[in-house]
């Protein structure tokens, strides 16, 4: 099967059966090399049975009635272990469930795994995980993306055809690119945050990653909508996206990044953008490249301001409300940096001091509110961008997805179904500030609040043989002109045709064996 779509239609002629598709997962599941999932529920045999029953006894159903779906661990769902990737959250069970999770299950879906990501969503190669790194199903020797690292794997190799992630610089757009999937970051305040941990609240957002745009935008349907429980949560009005997607760019204006073409950017992926600009010229779209004088200044402002946010949010963690809570300690001063020093990991803490020294007097208008400025300086010139294009377009990343680090090749990071917190002590890494760099395409529509979403176009050439991807970016609230481009360039590129992808998901075939 090769995405939702399909197995909706088969689960519809009686074909397939929803349990018969959530075996199909949980085998999957056993066989996973990527380590892509930390936890699984007990309960979705009897889900998928009891909707089996629903849909034989011809009872009202959901538009996702009976399909297996994977959530990321910075998820909230009732009664599951939802961790953030942390060993502070280790053993921590959600009291409730957030308010996306219960459109989905109002509308049928079944969960079949909480996905492995970066410690809070700090990363962009799932290395900073507490439960281990995630493999790229590609090719194993390389990561997968993060921080919805997890997510991708999962809908890559078919534990679940789609997942919910979260994106705060870019976490759902770049593993979706470097596992050749479609990853949306809505319009911030589309999706509701409330029971989604938070990271840096006015960046994140909740979205799809799935193997196709109108799946992803079956899901954002679903998901997208006012919440009450949010206070930055929008008003503006929801459609059904998926039903409405026109595979056109005709007439439309598209502004190309040009620094798409810098030096840090590989040919291959300069080579897609090419292929991309020829392809929307062909089309009657016009494309007129466009220069992003703030490009320089992305990642810091966004690591600042993501720092400073991330430093707040994730001082909750105190070792007495909830989480871990280091033992034998007598002073509370001591519980508090005892829990937090074994419980976080390396990354965590660095972003936390960093975050705190920003913020710190003295140095608070020098870094935090000079990034906040900036931030809103690139507001503006995006304002601008959209007065004049409906739509910008460059690489989701820089290059494919890059190698693990050395370290963590060597272990052995098989075991799917973590329960213990498997690789706390971190991976040793060569570079953090070339990671930081990875984000430097994503992280403007984090910055702005505008939706951003990535599409694969090819896999590169030679023995790495790893999915490339681009990124279209619309104004606020405009997704489905994000829909409707993003889909011309599924049709026009037939990423799913490509021999590589026919023979890792069994594209093009029909029937549950694929
Ligand atoms: N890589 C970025 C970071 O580490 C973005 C992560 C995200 O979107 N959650 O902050």
């Amino acid at each position: 099967m090769k995405d939702i779509q399909e197995g909706l239609s088969l689960l519809e002629q009686g074909q397939l059966t929803s349990l018969e598709w959530v075996e199909q997962c949980l085998q999957k599941q056993k066989g996973d090399q990527s380590n892509a999932l930390i936890s699984v529920s007990e309960e979705t045999l009897n889900q998928a049975k009891k909707s089996d029953e629903k849909r034989k006894n011809k009872k009202p159903i959901g538009r996702l009635e009976g399909v297996p779906l994977s959530i990321k661990d910075m998820i909230c769902v009732k009664g599951q272990r939802t961790t953030a990737g942390s060993r502070i959250l280790e053993n921590y069970v959600a009291p409730y469930s957030a308010t996306l999770i219960e459109k989905l299950e109002a509308e049928g879906a079944i969960f079949v795994g909480k996905t492995n990501m970066d410690e809070f969503g700090m990363g962009s190669r799932n290395e900073n995980s507490a439960f281990g790194s995630v493999r790229n199903p590609w090719n194993s020797a390389h990561c997968p993306g993060g921080s919805s690292g997890g997510s991708a794997a999962a809908v890559a190799s078919g534990l679940s055809l789609a997942s919910i992630g979260t994106d705060t610089g870019g976490s759902i757009r770049q593993p979706a690119s470097h596992c050749g999937l479609v990853g949306l970051k809505p319009t911030y305040g589309r999706v509701s945050r409330f029971g989604v941990i938070a990271y840096a609240s006015s960046l994140e957002q909740a979205g799809p990653i799935a193997r196709t745009v109108k799946d992803a935008a079956l899901l954002f349907d679903i998901i997208a909508g006012h919440d009450p429980k949010d206070g930055t949560s929008s008003s503006e009005g929801t459609q059904a996206w998926s039903k409405n997607i026109q595979a056109s760019v005709k007439a439309k204006k598209i502004g190309l990044v040009r620094q798409s073409f810098s030096d840090e950017v590989s040919s291959e992926v300069k080579g897609s953008i090419e292929a991309v600009r020829k392809e929307i010229e062909a089309a009657g779209g016009q494309v007129e490249e466009v220069d992003l004088k703030e490009f320089s200044a992305l990642i810091s402002t966004y690591y600042l301001i993501a720092t400073c946010e991330a430093s707040s949010n994730l001082s909750r963690y105190d070792g007495v409300r909830y989480g871990y809570q280091s033992e034998g300690v007598t002073r509370l001063e001591d519980l508090y940096v005892r829990t937090r020093s074994e419980g976080f990991g390396r990354e965590v803490k660095k972003r936390i001091l960093l975050g705190t020294f920003a913020l710190s007097h003295g140095y608070y208008d020098e870094y935090y509110l000079s990034a906040c400025r900036m931030r809103e300086q690139l507001r503006q010139k995006f304002k601008d961008l959209f007065s004049k294009f409906d739509l910008i377009l460059s690489p989701c990343a820089p290059t494919v997805a890059p190698k693990l680090a050395p370290k963590l090749e060597q272990k052995n990071s098989t075991q799917s179904h973590a329960s213990t917190v498997q690789a706390s002590k971190g991976v040793k890494k060569e570079n953090d500030l070339q990671e930081y760099l990875e984000d430097i395409f994503t992280v403007a529509a984090n910055l702005c609040g505008a939706p951003a979403i990535s599409v694969p176009v090819g896999i590169s050439q030679g023995s790495e043989k790893l999915p490339i991807g681009v990124q279209l970016m619309a104004p606020w609230f405009k997704e489905d002109t994000l829909f409707d481009a993003a889909s011309f360039i599924e049709k026009t590129f037939e990423f799913q045709k490509i021999p590589e992808v026919v023979q890792m998901w069994g594209a093009g075939q029909s029937g549950v064996q694929s």
